[in-house]
Order: structure tokens, then sequence, then C-alpha cells
């Protein structure tokens, strides 16, 4: 896509800090980490989100997933990780070309410190996942 940034990395017209590389999958350092090590994966071709991947593609990223975190842990000496896609501008996404985060973590780090929320009540819990199990078709 034209004037997607990470097209233009992918095409080495931005350079980047690549960990990873192969012929369906780019892994780089975000320029604005949230922690040291954090790390971008995304396929090459274009997708908007999660949702356009193909299967077969969404499994290897799954296991570039894997094999990039446990370098980014190892080299970082975390002793967590996040894995974070955020689809489309509600959710956080500026870059429309999907893409994971993977971040690491070590205890009381303070990142990603969110409030629960509670469900009314047990039965308007399980009335939501029957609507879900419903529009699954
Ligand atoms: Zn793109």
């Amino acid at each position: 896509m034209e004037d997607c940034i990470f097209c233009k990395i992918v095409k080495q017209e931005i350079p980047c800090a690549d960990v990873y590389a192969d012929d369906k999958i780019l892994a780089f350092l975000d320029i604005g980490p949230i922690a040291v090590g954090h790390t971008l994966i995304i396929p090459r071709r274009h997708y908007p989100s999660l949702w356009e991947i193909p299967g077969d593609l969404a499994k290897d990223l799954l296991l570039a997933m894997q094999k990039v975190g446990r370098a980014m842990m190892e080299v970082t000496r975390a002793t967590g990780m996040n894995v974070v896609m955020n689809n489309f501008g509600s959710a956080g996404q500026v870059v429309p070309h999907a893409h994971w985060h993977l971040i690491p973590r070590v205890e009381g780090d303070g990142l990603f410190q969110v409030a629960q929320k509670e469900y009314e009540s047990r039965e308007a819990m399980h009335d939501l996942a029957r609507s879900m199990k419903q529009a699954l078709g």
C-alpha cells in the first residue's frame, strides 16, 4: 500500500532495526517502545487487520512470535511477555497494517494497569456468551 509506513519498511524505503526476517514476515524494534526490546511483527504483505490474514500466514506469524519472543525475553532478561494486537482506531491501531506487539515484562514494571469490569450478573454474562455463539453462525 502506497502510504503505509510498514509497507515502506518492508520495501526498505524506511530503515528499521530488524530482528527477524523471512519471505513472509518481518520483525523489528518499535521506535516508540513502551519497554526496551518492544518488538513489532508484521506480515510483509499489507493486510489492514486480523481478519484479512490468511490462515496459513496466521500460523507462520504465531510461530515467528514464539521464536522472536523467546530471543527477546532472553536478551532483555524479561520474565514475561505480552502479545498485543490492536485492530482499528478505537482499539489503538495507529498503522493500518496488521501487526503484533511483543512487549517484554518484568514483575512490578507498571505497564498495562487496567481496571477490570464486572458483569451486571452471571445471567447477563451467559446471555452475552449465547449471543456471541449465535453470531458465530
Ligand atoms: Zn502496509
